[in-house]
């Protein structure tokens, strides 16, 4: 797990008060002009003639002391390569492990969803065995109403036969042929009339016969009805403890997915943290850059600060209406840093340079606005933000309470008022340790 050290933590810091309300990073890279060093050199060495012995080891100890300085904060930028290296190697395999994860969850997810659509084909089959059973039942009660008929047809048939057979049997034999013979016009008329009698017991006869046929059809049909739903009830039986399976299997499947998903957010919190550390080693770096391309120009600048008091630079303010320091940003609800002193006045009005110096920066950004930026030497800087104009060019020489600017509103600003921040070392300062209200 990545441990971040105090030292890290002390960078964060830095790189946010840079990164708060007014951003600094695009600082413009300062060369110095031919026409301007030429000039400058001329001075300083007008100045070297004058400088003691002291003086002269004073300086060197400055020198080596920025020199030992750059050293260190090179020492400090290669540990953070090698850092961002190590973190990027395991950064890499916590990635490898992510995308195995990945493609495993994804392989299993497409396994479940053959074994859905499975189940859902085996559930639609299950539907349409229902639905045939259903209709086998209604059948088979069907069935079973013609098969009552036909046995209530049979037996009526058989009852009207023997009461028929009663009735001739009651008449006793002869005398019923007789009492037909006596009651016939002549001999043809009786034999019609016996050929009538044989014909009514042929047809009871034959009338039973088919009714007692259809009978049995009626219960064979039945038969081979509830063997069709039997059959039916089988094979549904059959597709019900397949899906049962097929559900049970899913839901196994589920729980490793769900397994897989946990050790996926477990591995990108992995990389969430590698990567919050790496930016923050590239942070760092960058900042430490910075410092060092700072330390390098003042090694090249003979300018020294001999710590005076600044003038106020901003004479006709009437408030300050942002001081340097964290403040609960109003509308986003987070803490910034505000890295200077913001001092309400008119637009217009006079910017003065707060000391002696050399205008290293006079240019336009889009956070800064119109902006002044002047060398005091050893490593502090002072900037003037959102002028409305500028009165001095890159590489000037300045004086304290020499007009720089005009205020105004121009870049990330919501007013007419001049940012007053102080840099030391490459690092924002707060500028009460070198101005006070007047
Ligand atoms: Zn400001």
């Amino acid at each position: 797990m990545v441990k971040l050290s105090r030292k890290s933590i002390l960078y964060s810091a830095l790189v946010l008060s840079l990164a708060g309300s007014v951003l600094f990073t695009s600082l413009p890279v300062y060369a110095t002009s031919n026409s301007s060093s030429s000039s400058e050199s001329t001075s300083s060495n007008e100045k070297s003639d004058e400088k003691t012995e002291e003086e002269k080891k004073a300086e060197e100890a400055k020198i080596s002391a920025i020199q030992s300085s750059i050293a260190n904060k090179e020492q400090q930028i290669k540990d953070a390569e090698d850092e961002k290296k190590k973190i990027n190697s395991g950064l890499t395999d916590i990635k490898a492990i992510k995308a195995k994860l990945v493609a495993a969850k994804a392989s299993l997810a497409q396994y479940v969803k053959e074994l859905d659509e499975n189940a859902t084909a085996i559930q639609e089959k299950i539907d349409s065995l229902t639905e045939e059973i259903k209709v086998k039942e209604e059948e088979i009660v069907q069935a079973e109403e013609d098969l009552n008929e036909a046995i209530e047809m049979r037996d009526e048939q058989y009852d009207s036969m023997k009461k028929r057979l009663q009735v001739m049997y009651e008449n006793g034999g002869d005398t019923y042929y007789i009492n037909i013979l006596t009651a016939s016009s002549s001999f043809g008329d009786f034999l019609n009339k016996m050929d009538y009698i044989n014909e009514i017991s042929e047809y009871d006869n034959k009338m039973f016969e088919e009714f007692a046929e259809n009978v049995e059809y009626v219960e064979v049909c039945k038969t081979s009805l509830e063997t069709e739903k039997d059959l039916l009830d089988t094979t549904r039986t059959a597709a019900e403890e397949e899906r049962k399976a097929l559900e049970e299997l899913i839901s196994e499947k589920e729980a490793e997915i769900a397994a897989y998903e946990a050790d996926i957010r477990n591995q990108q919190a992995l990389i969430d943290e590698y990567e919050a550390y790496i930016a923050e080693q590239n942070s760092i770096i960058a900042e430490l850059e910075k410092a060092v391309a700072l330390e390098k120009e003042n090694l090249q600048s003979a300018r020294s600060y001999d710590g005076g008091k600044f003038c106020w630079p901003a004479p006709s303010y009437t408030r300050i209406s942002d001081d340097y320091g964290w403040r609960l940003h109003p509308t986003l609800n987070v803490q910034k840093f505000h890295n200077g002193v913001d001092l309400a006045a008119p637009g217009g009005t006079n910017i003065l340079a707060a000391y002696d110096g050399k205008v290293v920066g006079a240019a336009y950004s889009s956070t800064m606005g119109n902006y002044v930026m002047i060398d005091h030497g050893d490593g502090l800087y002072t900037v003037y933000m959102h002028a409305s104009s500028l009165c001095v060019s890159a590489g000037q020489e300045v004086t304290k309470g020499q007009v720089i600017a005009k205020v105004g509103t121009t870049g990330r600003s919501t007013g007419n008022h001049l940012h007053f921040g102080v840099r030391l070392n490459g690092e924002y300062v707060s500028p009460w340790g070198y101005i006070s209200a007047p």
